[in-house]
């Protein structure tokens, strides 16, 4: 597949197929299953658009009662970071007090997961801790571990299973990096 960016057509390689992704989703979730107490409530927190595939599919491994509760913040325009970070929802009131769990995307420079952070633990959950699919670990610009990762990356731009370029793409049932 050959996509266009800025005018260019672009080479694209698949990183991720379907059943590393699904196999890997199922391990993260027993992780997770056996860190929470069983019958305590656990919120997942899914940061929009990117994590609502990645999301989907791990909810229905987890075994504790969850709720769903989203945001949506913004960093990137096209393969760019801005460097600016957007919380473009409120939090949900209804996170207060609980044990949250993020589910996002990608870490890419971990500026939005710190900034989601602060503003969680100025929001008075009772734990919070993060799960992410995609992690660049050398691109980091501000030391972030998460507690969950699917797969560590290099840093190419990447692409499907919810994760965007200006919007499309989100529909691939694996990841594309572009190359
Ligand atoms: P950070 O704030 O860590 O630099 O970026 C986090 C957000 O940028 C992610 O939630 C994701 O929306 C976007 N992002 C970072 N790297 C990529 C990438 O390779 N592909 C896509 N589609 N989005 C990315
Ligand atoms: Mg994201």
């Amino acid at each position: 597949m050959q996509i266009e960016i800025n005018g260019e057509l672009r080479k694209t390689k698949i990183l991720l197929n379907e059943s590393a992704i699904q196999e890997r989703v199922q391990k993260i979730a027993q992780e997770i299953n056996q860190h929470y107490p069983p019958h305590e409530t656990l919120v997942v927190l899914v940061v929009l658009n990117g994590a609502f595939v990645f999301a989907a599919d791990l909810v229905r491994h987890l075994q504790m009662p969850t709720e769903i509760e989203s945001i949506r913040i913004r960093s990137y325009v096209g393969v760019q970071s801005t460097g600016c970070i957007e919380l473009l929802s409120p939090l949900p009131h209804s996170i207060v007090n609980k044990n949250v769990l993020i589910v996002e995307d990608i870490i890419d420079t971990g500026r939005s997961m710190d900034f989601l952070l602060k503003a969680l633990n100025a929001h008075g959950v009772k734990s919070v801790r993060v799960c992410t699919l995609l992690n660049k670990p050398h691109e980091h610009l501000i030391p972030i571990q998460a507690h969950y990762t699917g797969f560590e990356i290099g840093k190419n731009f990447v692409i499907g299973y919810g994760l965007d370029l200006d919007g499309k793409y989100r529909n691939l049932p694996h990841i594309v990096e572009i190359i």
